[in-house]
């Protein structure tokens, strides 16, 4: 190399680089890696490999934003106001009042807004390095310039990467240069001018591969990516706000108009009723700060963290905030078949070649002819073995009983295994020079290999693809009539009729220098295989029925194979099943009014392409219905896309599915999608308790004030007791409600319909029902205290005030699922209801019986009758509400009727 060459290479772009130079460059050996001190090392110096981070939220900030709320500056306007007509007390008390207030609402958003972080951690990205000579997965964030990354077909790039190696590699590059059609790329250096878009030798943080695999040394990271560079501005650390918060915003600010209106008419009725002013306009502002349902979207983001923390117990990570709404009103989930609805642990059981029926002996691992006998290992079946081994990419573990890829693939490498034939010495003899990497569109993968100077190219695939391209089949090669294919294509359904999964093997042998291709094939036989169901599967199943929710299977296996775990999976009646050929769903358009209808009944469809799980999607859509549509490859982001819930696998998955997708299961599992759904169900249903209990409890102070300045009565609460109510003790128990568990039966109602508002005609009516009853029972024992028990002043507000205090206390027990148990329930089992309850009721006690408080709040100590009283009358709204639901329920029996959720 001449001097200036050298300086040449040493500012040229790395794409522009022969890929040794790029290595040596980043100090780093191919085949090694770097080692993990020195990638710790490059961390510290390079920074994490992300867009800018989100920056997490400060304390401070929170307290900032609580501080900013309108009831903080009503409150300290009301205090000013006090303190300006010398009434420090009062002044005083408010200022409690707020700094209490205060506290918990920054102590609620505080915790939701880290365990909303913490959630985020949840769902970061992976990706496969070289470290220390060993192939590992990191998080991408880990990732450092001189990491050696292995990328195959599915993969999102997590860096700016100089390829090393590529096999027929694709990338879809539209995230960055609006061109739609994945580029091939080669390891060849391209020109130094080269635009973005032509840097062939390169792939770009946040592109996907679409097809193929590779491996190449990490150059940028983070900001300094291509991606980084041009998205340094716009992106910005932006909050998700799911539409669940957005409506509780529009609610708030709905109520907050209707409240104003309300107390400023109280306000006005009372001053003309010839009432003292001051009071007036007090009780209207305390009315006011009291009535406003402040924390509704934190309470809701608090609601979501729960839930979302519940989900990833059951390993469901969710991607998209908005989802977790519309999981609760999924009518139909669209699920794949092989790794969710079964095992995904395959074994081989039948092997049916030209030359013989072959059948597994599993309790002796031995491989039996039709007559029963033990296999001779002739020539034809060494051949479909050899063929059946090195088709494919999965590595079976030294034991033979685990292995890393396709369990298909090992299942066939175990059945060579029994004739002595192990891929790693059939593949030291013919190197694998070339591979066609399986595609759900093909239903066919291939690899090629040296062989005695020419190229053997072995395959497999669906029996219906594999026997359209063969010619010729059989030891003898015989040519393949169109009888043939029929017989063949009959028996490959026979297998599937038994449920077995069903794999055609061919081969053809061309010139060294041919590209391999799907044609003039050789076909060797058929492989059929047993995948068992998952063994919480049908519960699952039957759990959706009982919801009301539609499972139906989606799945690019032959039809016959998908009826039959379809009916021992309960999907459908035995015998019953209505199953649906893929391309049916490419021709709806001409389908007349009856297919149609037979289409949408259909639990199973078979040999379906990713494309036409898209047309599926809009298929049910158009029918009304809410649709989760899970999928694991590149194809099937338009479909996860389109889908209401997109649900992505996390263990088979690609992460552009993910990318795609609004939910990842961790486990691949069926049962966690059921799973989902009922935790999105009591999302929903715990944010309605809140709504409601704060509601009623709300109306009910309106109601006392207002009926009593109407009346002429003596006012049953003083404002800075209509505060004490509000903003200490009533807000606990909803916090408390928000974040329960859920009934039992949340699985056993039909799904919710999503254009349902958050609050429907049955919980107003239940507002509307449970205020009147606190304020009835509170109103009540102004009179009985005033006529009967001869009370006044202070000594009667403190009982009125006492009554609907602990009445409100009480009611949270009220906010059971209607049907649910009377002891045993939603709320009852919620311990953080309990704690509300208890510190509620002692903070109430102590404005009875401390001194300071208690005058601030002009509260005395009621005697016995007082006490009694109270208690009787609290305790009535409950007891009232528990059998009016009793009854109610009677005479409706099912109908829907006034709920809190
Ligand atoms: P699903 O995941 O819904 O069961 P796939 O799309 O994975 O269906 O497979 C469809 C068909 O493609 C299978 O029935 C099988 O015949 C064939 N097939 C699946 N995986 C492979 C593979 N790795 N190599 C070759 N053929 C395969
Ligand atoms: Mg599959």
């Amino acid at each position: 190399m001449t001097l200036e060459q050298i300086i040449q290479q040493a500012k040229a772009p790395a794409y522009a680089l022969p890929a040794e130079a790029v290595l040596k460059q980043a100090a780093v050996s191919r085949s090694r890696g770097l080692s993990e001190a020195e990638a710790a090392l490059r961390l510290g110096r390079f920074g994490p490999n992300a867009l800018l981070a989100h920056a997490p939220r400060s304390a401070i900030g929170i307290l900032v934003d609580q501080l900013r709320s309108p009831v903080v500056g009503l409150l300290s306007a009301a205090a000013a106001l006090a303190a300006a007509f010398g009434e420090w007390k009062e002044a005083a008390a408010i200022a409690i009042v707020l700094v209490i207030n205060t506290m918990i609402g920054f102590f609620t958003e505080l915790r939701a807004v880290r365990s909303m972080e913490a959630l985020r951690k949840l769902a970061t990205r992976s990706c496969r390095v070289r470290r220390d000579g060993k192939p590992r997965t990191i998080p991408a964030e880990d990732l450092v310039p001189g990491d050696i990354v292995i990328v195959e077909s599915g993969d999102v790039v997590t860096a700016d990467i100089r390829l090393v190696e590529a096999h027929n590699l694709f990338c879809d590059e539209s995230t960055l240069t609006g061109e739609s059609v994945p580029v091939e790329k080669s390891v060849r250096p391209v020109s130094p001018d080269a635009i973005l878009a032509e840097r062939a030798s390169m792939l770009h943080k946040g592109t996907a591969i679409t097809r193929g695999t590779g491996e190449g040394v990490a150059v940028a990271t983070g900001m300094a990516t291509e991606l980084g560079l041009t998205t340094r501005l716009v992106i910005e650390a932006e909050s998700e706000i799911s539409p669940l918060e957005r409506k509780l915003s529009e609610l708030t600010r709905q109520l907050v108009v209707a409240i104003l209106i309300v107390t400023a008419l109280i306000a006005a009725a009372g001053m003309a009723s010839g009432r003292d002013l001051m009071l007036m306009i007090e009780a209207a502002i305390a009315l006011a700060v009291a009535a406003i349902p402040e924390g509704l979207p934190i309470v809701a983001t608090m609601a979501l963290a729960r839930g979302m923390w519940r989900m990833a117990r059951r390993n469901v990570v969710v991607e998209r905030l908005a989802a977790v709404e519309t999981l609760g009103a999924t009518t139909v989930i669209c699920t794949d078949k092989t790794g969710t609805l079964t095992e995904n642990r395959m074994t081989a059981e039948r092997l049916w070649l030209p030359s013989g029926d072959y059948r597994l002996d599993h309790a002796r691992n031995r491989l039996l002819n039709a007559a029963g006998n033990e296999a001779a290992f002739d020539a034809p079946l060494r051949r479909a073995l050899e063929v059946g081994s090195l088709c494919g990419t999965a590595v079976l573990s030294a034991s033979g009983d685990g292995g890393v890829g396709d369990p298909m693939e090992l299942a066939l490498q175990r059945l060579a295994g029994l004739a002595g034939l192990e891929r790693a010495s059939l593949l030291a003899a013919w190197p694998k020079v070339h591979e066609i990497a399986f595609d759900t569109e093909t239903k066919m993968m291939a690899t090629a290999h040296a062989r005695d100077g020419r190229l053997l190219v072995a395959v497999k695939g669906a029996p219906e693809e594999v026997l359209a391209a063969s010619t010729t089949f059989g030891e003898s090669e015989a040519p393949l009539t169109g009888e043939d294919r029929d017989e063949w294509l009959r028996r490959a359904s026979a297998l599937a009729a038994e449920g077995l999964r069903v794999l055609a093997l061919a081969e053809s042998t061309l010139p060294a220098d041919a590209a391999p291709a799907y044609e003039a094939l050789n076909f060797l036989g058929l492989a059929g295989f047993r995948d068992p169901p998952r063994i919480d599967v049908k519960e699952a199943i039957a759990e959706c029925r009982a919801a009301g929710i539609r499972v139906v299977m989606v799945t690019g296996d032959h039809a016959s194979t998908a009826r039959v775990i379809a009916e021992m999976l309960g999907l459908a009646a035995p015998g019953a099943a209505i199953v649906v050929e893929g391309r049916e769903l490419e021709a709806l358009g001409a389908l007349g009014e009856r297919e149609r209808e037979r289409v949408l009944a259909a639990q199973v469809f078979a040999r379906v392409t990713p494309a036409q799980k898209l047309e599926l999607v809009r298929l049910y859509q158009s029918a009304g219905e809410i649709v989760a549509m899970t999928g694991d490859g590149v194809n099937d982001a338009p479909a996860l896309q389109k889908a209401d819930i997109g649900v992505a696998m996390g263990l088979r998955g690609t992460e552009v599915a993910r990318e795609a997708a609004d939910i990842v299961l961790r486990d691949d599992a069926f049962g966690s999608i059921v799973a989902a759904v009922r935790e999105g169900r009591v999302i929903f249903s715990n944010l309605r308790r809140f709504l409601v209990y704060l509601l009623s409890c709300n109306i009910s102070e309106v109601m006392v004030v207002a009926l009593a300045v109407v009346t002429g009565l003596p006012l049953p609460l003083l404002p800075l007791q209509i505060l004490f109510l509000n903003l200490v003790t009533d807000v606990l128990p909803a916090f408390a409600l928000a974040t329960g568990e859920g009934e039992d039966d949340v699985l056993r109602q039909p799904p919710r319909n999503p254009r349902e508002p958050l609050l429907g005609v049955a919980q107003w009516s239940f507002v509307a029902l449970y205020g009147a009853l606190l304020t009835a029972s509170t109103l009540g024992v102004l009179l009985i205290g005033h006529y009967w028990l001869g009370l006044h002043g202070d000594a009667l507000v403190t009982v009125s005030f006492l009554t609907l205090a602990f009445g409100q206390l009480f009611h949270v027990f009220n906010m059971r699922g209607r049907r649910s148990g009377l002891l045993v329930n939603a709320v009852t089992r919620n311990p953080y209801v309990w704690l509300a309850v208890a510190i509620c009721a002692g903070l109430l006690l102590l404005a009875v019986y401390a001194p300071p408080l208690a005058e601030a709040l002009r509260l005395g100590v009621p005697d016995r009758d007082g006490w009694t009283l109270v208690l009787l009358a609290s305790i009535a709204p409950l007891l009232l509400g528990t059998m009016m639901g009793a009854i109610g329920h009677l005479l409706r029996r099912g109908k829907e009727s006034v709920s809190p959720s």
